[in-house]
């Protein structure tokens, strides 16, 4: 069984910097592997709500060196390193996250990098290997020009993380074969803005790549004005494939099905222990 829980929904700089949704990035639990995809603002107390301990973490996966997608990594950095004491956990990112490019990043700092054991710089096509799983770095066109996606194979089929990026052909054949699809969508329909995925463009996406199913994340402030959820059905409508926008704290089970789990309640706290 795999779990992905949505330690945010939202993204752009609005709803990143007034927190109308969470930017903690998403979780992938599978087996003895956990990974955490873009950590933005936010994510340390959002796992504390969610119940899970950052010192379990095994593995970062950075797409890319805006903010809404990085900012809480040093700080999860230690917490894989045990509290900062140990050389612990893999940082999987693009070029401008790990070493900076194009006048952008690098996210993290040396002495954070010196706690990793392991550290890779993920180019479009190139493979990291975590355990079992298996990370493939995907292209983008975005405003970070090495920006990339995440491809992971694990046990129950690909799960796919299509970080921003605006909308190329390409995209469907390297997606293809994705069981769960989630995408970085900032823009309803009518709405466009360059570098970034609205409702038309991950509309085509989701129907060339026709994944079991499709969640729309990293929602920005115009998208979430108008409803996500007929943002969505409009994506449903076009491709047939089961589109669902995220809810903070929400989880995704893949088993032989996939099925949606709501939120965590919000006032049960955890110990730390709890995952
Ligand atoms: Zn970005």
């Amino acid at each position: 069984m795999a779990r992905v829980i949505f330690l945010g929904s939202g993204g752009g700089r609005f709803v990143t910097l007034l927190q109308i949704r969470g930017t903690g990035g998403v979780y992938l639990i599978e087996g003895d592997a956990r990974l955490h995809i873009d950590p933005g603002p936010g994510a340390l107390i959002r796992m504390r709500n969610a119940g899970l301990n950052p010192t379990r973490t095994d593995a970062l996966l950075i797409s890319h060196s805006h903010t809404d997608h990085y900012t809480d990594a040093e700080v999860l950095i230690e917490g894989m390193a045990q509290y900062g004491k140990k050389r612990r956990g893999i940082l999987i990112g693009s070029k401008s996250v790990v070493e900076g490019a194009d006048g952008i990043g690098p996210a993290i700092s040396n002495y954070h990098k010196s706690r990793l054991e392991k550290i890779y710089v993920l180019h479009p096509g190139e493979k990291a290997k975590l355990g079992e799983l298996e990370i493939e770095g995907t292209p983008s066109k975005h405003s970070d020009p090495t920006t990339v996606g995440f491809k992971i194979h694990s046990k129950e089929g690909i799960i796919s993380y299509v970080s921003d990026t605006e909308f190329f052909e390409e995209l469907i054949d390297v997606y293809r074969g994705t069981r769960l699809l989630i995408v970085c969508m900032v823009r309803p329909l009518n709405a466009p803005i360059p570098f970034h995925l609205s409702t038309e463009t991950a509309g085509r996406l989701v129907e060339g790549v026709k994944p079991e199913m499709a969640v729309l994340t990293h929602m920005g402030m115009k998208l979430l004005r108008e409803n996500p959820w007929a943002q969505a059905r409009w994506i449903t409508d076009r491709s047939g494939v089961k589109t669902i926008p995220a809810h903070d704290g929400m989880s995704v089970i893949l088993n032989e099905k996939i099925k949606i789990e709501k939120a965590f309640n919000k006032n049960k706290r955890s110990n730390g222990n709890a995952r």
